[in-house]
Order: C-alpha cells, then structure tokens, then sequence
C-alpha cells in the first residue's frame, strides 16, 4: 500500500536493527485519513472472506480494526492486557510475550463476544515474532470460531512471525513488508501490487 509505505519513509524512526517506531500516525498520534485507507484496503484483501467479526488487541490494534470492521460492516472486539474488574466472568484468554516491551500478558476477550459461528478477521498494528497474532488465533480456536485470516499494517518480514502463519496456513495480508531496518534504514519486500 503506496500510501502507508511513503508514510513510514517519511516519519518512521528506526530505533534499532530491530524496532521501528511510528507514533506519529499509528502508535500513539493517529493519522485518521491513513486509517481509512487501511480500513479500506484490510477490507478489499478480505471481502470475500465471509467475515462476521473482527478481532484486534488494545491499544494500537483498535485503530486500524475499528477501520477494517466499519469497512467490512461487522462488529469490532479488542483483547484486553490487564484484567479488568468488569470483566471477569467467562474470559478466553492466552498469554503472550511482547516484543517490544519484554513483558509476559494475559490477554482476554469475554466470551459474550465471539461465537462458534464467527468467521473472525484479526487485526494488528505490527507483525514481528507473531505471538501477540498466535495469542489473538488462540482465542478464536477457545471460542470455537475460525479464524479467516490475518490483516497487519507492517510486517517485519526478516522476522519470523509471517513465515510461520502462513505455513500454518493461515491467509496473513499485510499492507507493508519490511526486509530489514539495517543502518538506519527501512527497506520493503518488493511484491506485485495486487
Ligand atoms: P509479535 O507478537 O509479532 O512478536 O509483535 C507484535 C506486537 O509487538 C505488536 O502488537 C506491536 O505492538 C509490537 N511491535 C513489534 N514490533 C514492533 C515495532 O518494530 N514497532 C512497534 N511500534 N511495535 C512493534
């Protein structure tokens, strides 16, 4: 996605070898005419995909879902990362470690919100290592629903998140593909524009 890509050249930071920080339209300040974009596009990669609720992770997750589903016209639900008191009862919950913040959660979706008969589109801001992604399919699989497949804003393709959903099988769509963050630069994976 051209759009996406001219955005993070122009004011994506490399931190590292490793992490890229884009909090001036996607982390922390959110750029709304670029979410609609994403939302759009999440939602053509996906409209024949039979989508009946989409899933996401809190916080930088709900942006980009909250597009895609309003798209996609279905629900948006995001998983939680701390307990909260109102919700206790009936969780799914998995647990997974965070790149970029070295931490193990527990994250949780009550299970009023996804049913078996879902046919559930996870979103995410980042694709790195794949466990928050992993964790998001694991509560689907709790809930007995399925998940259709993947959106992700950016994908750190030399990490190895990407290569081992899709050899789970899983349909992974990905806006922008990063090769490598090496010397200060961001890099994509060149593909066919499809
Ligand atoms: P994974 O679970 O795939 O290892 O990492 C994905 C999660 O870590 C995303 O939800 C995202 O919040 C965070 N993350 C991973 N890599 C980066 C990065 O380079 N930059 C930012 N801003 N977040 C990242």
């Amino acid at each position: 996605m051209d759009l996406l890509k001219q955005k993070i050249q122009s004011e994506g930071k490399v931190l590292s070898n490793q992490v890229l920080k884009v909090d001036s339209f996607l982390n922390h300040q959110i750029d709304p005419v670029l979410m609609v974009e994403i939302g759009k596009e999440f939602a053509r990669r996906f409209q024949s995909e039979r989508i009946t609720k989409v899933l996401t992770i809190e916080s930088s997750g709900i942006a980009p879902g909250l597009m895609a589903a309003l798209e996609l016209q279905v629900p948006v639900v995001f998983a939680r990362k701390r307990k909260s008191l109102t919700l206790v009862n009936d969780l799914l919950t998995a647990t997974v470690h965070s790149f970029t913040k070295n931490e193990t959660n527990e994250i949780s979706v009550s299970s009023k919100f996804i049913a078996s008969d879902d046919r559930v589109l996870v979103i995410d801001d980042f694709l790195a290592n794949g466990q928050a992604a992993l964790g998001l399919a694991e509560i689907v699989n709790q809930a007995g629903a399925e998940v259709a497949g993947f959106g992700i804003v950016i994908e750190k393709s030399f990490q190895e998140g990407g290569q081992s959903l899709r050899e789970k099988g899983y349909k992974v769509e990905s806006l922008a593909r990063i090769s490598s963050l090496e010397n200060g630069e961001v890099a994509f994976l060149e593909e066919l524009e499809v």
